[in-house]
């Protein structure tokens, strides 16, 4: 890099700097492709439109998995896993020549989609504990993965764990855990 093209960097982030405010939580500084400044926030936002997120403060993958528990979502009775996909950034700042808005604009940078599994919760068994007491497993191959059964002891209800379930919303293959209530005889 030449020392003119580094000149007109410093200068560019200067006036960076003195538009944004102070408000601004700033966490550190980027350069987009051409080279033009992003003051970057602290904290990370996960969002896919269901609910509103704050800037989270911890990494990406907590920020994903804090917006899906806020989001209380919730699968049907005897329903399989289902996967959550969350787009996840960090908020910037960058210079608008000419513009409104006080001379900056925000934008997104680090832009990830973080997948968020949702488990059923098993049904109940013993009603004091709740816990099911799962037999010998059951195993066999399904779909280059393996589909493993589990039968509990009290109840009879069966717990399925499929190692190569697919993500209907882009075809990739994940484990995914299904129950299903005691057949009665
Ligand atoms: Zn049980």
């Amino acid at each position: 890099m030449s020392d003119q093209q580094r000149r007109i960097e410093d200068i560019r982030l200067v006036r960076l700097a003195r538009v944004v405010p102070f408000s601004f939580p700033f966490w550190g500084v980027q350069w987009s492709d051409d080279r033009e400044p992003i003051m970057v926030a602290e904290g990370w936002i996960a969002d896919d439109g269901w609910h509103e997120a704050e800037p989270f403060q911890g990494n990406r993958r907590e920020a994903a998995a804090q917006y899906v528990e806020d989001g209380d979502f919730r699968l049907v009775d005897g329903e399989a896993t289902t996967w959550i996909h969350v787009r996840t950034w960090r908020r910037g700042a960058v210079l608008l020549d000419g513009g409104p808005h006080d001379g900056y604009d925000e934008t997104q940078v680090d832009i990830e989609t973080v997948v968020v599994p949702v488990h059923p919760v098993a049904p109940y068994c013993d009603p004091d504990t709740r816990k099911h007491e799962w037999g010998t497993p059951v195993r066999k191959g399904h779909n280059g993965g393996m589909i493993i059964d589990e039968h509990c002891q009290h109840c009879g209800a069966m717990k399925q764990t499929n190692t190569a379930a697919v993500d209907m919303l882009n075809g990739e293959t994940r484990t995914s855990i299904q129950y299903f209530e005691a057949v009665e005889d």
